[in-house]
């Protein structure tokens, strides 16, 4: 096994400088993809609606073949960072032991950027507005009939789904941010544990037990309902073992730079088990139950216990609108749900303790309003700007 704190801070210093932020396009990984040395095989698969290139990296020649995707959502740009450090991180270490054992087991063959459109406009669908993985089986997109051209052709032995997940996620009791989760998806309506999909669980539970060194209690599990219209089920459908990756959110991380580090890691880490499960007879479901599920209880602030005219004395959740402005992203802050949210957590939390905030006398206090501040009241300590705009 790889020493994964070495690792960690390999990634601290190595990883790709170029891709920073949450707003990652084709702009800025072509050039990136020009330049990768020989190691690399790159080729265009075809083209988006808009004509972009979506173009997959093959690197090593073992007879494992290992195929993943990133940005099927557009929105959804940490997985395809981590994809250009893991790219960095064999080059860097192509002499090495531990590259080259992955290397000699493992073809790999990465698409970093499935959905080149939906990458430009910042958006989850493609350019005629389809959820790319909602479209496994009517196949109505080029993107789509690239992917499913590709794993018809290669016939993977293990399929990486690579996603990124909203800041709205948390698990456990009491719950943490949901940093990293993962699903071996069903691949029929019982949600029989097969096995493909026990193949999928163990693999998850090895790169779980590696995470929660970094991020303990933050790995959440995803709900298996099955719909065969998902990619990941489709594919599990196949018998091909596949997994969800979800990249999410770490507290103060919104260029999720930190979620980043942990992605990195847990490619690494399944490519490692992916060659040890070749000697396993019986990989094992149960390490895989015992990962809690995700559930819906964080927002980006709550505001506790504040007075507002109207309402009297109650809970006010702030969550961040993504919003892409003259090619900029902007987070904009808003007024999200007021009420009792005792049953929530905020990632920032101000507790007002029965107080009203000051300075917004006549602020109009309704769901869906934008917020940039608020001011605290005597007792409490400033005023919180809930601004981040501009970044990277
Ligand atoms: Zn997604």
């Amino acid at each position: 096994m790889m020493n994964y704190s070495a690792l960690k801070s390999w990634h601290k210093s190595h990883k790709v400088a170029a891709l920073k932020g949450r707003y990652i396009t084709i702009n800025d990984i072509q050039p990136l993809l020009d330049e990768l040395p020989t190691l690399f095989t790159v080729e265009v698969l075809g083209y988006s609606v808009e004509n972009r290139p979506i173009s997959k990296i093959t690197f090593g020649t073992g007879p494992i073949t290992v195929l993943g995707w990133s940005q099927m959502h557009g929105n959804e740009s940490t997985t395809t960072k981590a994809l250009f450090d893991i790219f960095k991180w064999f080059e860097t270490n192509s002499a090495t032991d531990a590259a080259n054992n992955l290397l000699n087991a493992c073809t790999f063959i990465m698409v970093p950027m499935l959905n080149p459109d939906g990458a430009a406009a910042y958006t989850r669908v493609n350019a005629n507005q389809i959820d790319l993985n909602r479209d496994a089986q009517d196949l109505t997109q080029p993107e789509s009939i690239i992917l499913r051209d590709l794993y018809t052709n290669l016939k993977p032995d293990y399929c990486l789904n690579l996603h990124g997940q909203r800041t709205i996620f948390g698990v456990g009791d009491p719950a943490k941010s949901a940093i990293i989760s993962f699903l071996s998806p069903s691949q029929d309506e019982l949600r029989t544990v097969t096995q493909s999909r026990k193949i999928g669980m163990a693999l998850i539970a090895d790169m779980n037990e590696m995470l929660q060194e970094f991020i303990p209690n933050c790995v959440g599990r995803y709900d298996d309902g099955f719909n065969i219209n998902c990619v990941g089920d489709t594919l599990q459908h196949k018998n091909i073992p596949t997994v969800l990756f979800e990249a999410g959110h770490y507290p103060e991380d919104y260029d999720r730079e930190e979620t980043r580090s942990y992605m990195f890691l847990s490619l690494i880490r399944i490519f490692e088990s992916i060659i040890l499960l070749k000697s396993k007879k019986n990989a094992s479901s149960n390490p895989y139950f015992t990962i809690p599920e995700n559930k819906k209880c964080f927002f980006d602030y709550l505001i506790r216990s504040i007075e507002l005219p109207g309402f009297g004395v109650v809970d006010m959740a702030i969550q961040y609108e993504e919003k892409l402005e003259n090619g900029v992203l902007n987070f904009i802050p808003k007024i999200h749900q007021i009420g009792d949210l005792k049953e929530f957590k905020g990632h920032l939390e101000i507790d007002f303790d029965g107080k009203s905030p000051l300075n917004k006398e006549d602020f109009d206090w309704k769901e869906g309003v934008i917020i940039e501040e608020i001011q605290t009241n005597s007792g409490l300590p400033t005023t919180f700007s809930l601004k981040r705009n501009n970044l990277l």
